[in-house]
């Protein structure tokens, strides 16, 4: 089991020793850091724990604070950092700073490819607007060399269209199993088995049943049980799939491996 996508800095202590504890087992467990200020409670998490890795990036609801960036470029060769990101486009939280999130995003773009890590991807719109991403899917089709990973793939459609011809991972979420999610389902039927992700984005997104409550890594079952019914598969052939799959988007085993 994986969860490619957890916040692990903002859990509190009791939810994060709850979390140690159930995902021990775990093959990957994606801790992507919060704030670039403290990247290093995230760094200390995937230094200690064998199965925890660090994503770092400058999310773009801290845009503004481009200095951040060569902190991640100092540290985008440490053996525990696996992504850069998140990174991407967000007008719903801060569309004034539209200027600077493109900005932060080339760079950490840039950043990835010379350090041969995968980008994170975080799309998000005002209500209503599906500007960011359509934004976002022309950006992709246009990007540099890159391993891309749709984080919390909402399954818009312009997004899934550029993807697939990008080869990009599509990481779907707790809204997999949501009632009204039909087209979200939809997409997840269509992306390629070798490209799917499963994660949490905990302390949001919790699936059903726990919608309401914090939400922790172990509950990615209920996403990985949802998309294995989609795919017609058992949920140990699921597993099997997005473990391979997260293994090799963030390169934990040895050897060549393909992109
Ligand atoms: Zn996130």
């Amino acid at each position: 089991m994986n969860d490619t996508h957890a916040h692990l800095d903002t859990l509190s202590p009791e939810v994060l020793q709850e979390t140690l504890r159930d995902t021990q087992g775990f093959a990957l467990l994606l801790s992507v850091a919060s704030r670039i200020d403290d990247l290093q409670t995230t760094l200390t998490l995937a230094e200690t724990y064998p199965w925890i890795y660090a994503a770092i990036g400058l999310h773009p609801v801290e845009a503004e604070r481009l200095a951040g960036l060569e902190r991640l470029a100092a540290l985008s060769s440490h053996p525990r950092v696996r992504a850069l990101g998140e990174s991407g486009l967000d007008l719903y939280w801060h569309p004034e700073t539209e200027a600077l999130q493109w900005k932060a995003l080339e760079a950490q773009a840039l950043l990835a490819a010379q350090a041969n890590l995968p980008l994170v991807l975080h799309i998000r719109s005002a209500p209503g607007s599906d500007q960011a991403e359509r934004a976002m899917a022309r950006w992709i089709r246009e990007a540099p060399p890159l391993r891309l990973v749709l984080h919390a793939f909402s399954g818009h459609y312009e997004l899934l269209e550029a993807g697939l011809e990008r080869d990009a991972y599509f990481s779907f979420a707790g809204p997999l199993t949501y009632k009204r999610n039909e087209s979200l389902r939809q997409a997840a039927r269509l992306v390629p088995l070798e490209r799917i992700l499963i994660e949490t984005d905990s302390p949001f997104l919790p699936p059903e049943p726990f919608r309401g409550q914090v939400n922790r890594p172990s509950w990615v079952r209920q996403t990985l049980d949802r998309l294995a019914e989609l795919r017609q598969l058992s949920p140990e052939e699921a597993e099997a799939a997005v473990d391979a799959n997260a293994r090799r988007c963030f390169r934990l085993t040895e050897g060549p491996s393909a992109s």
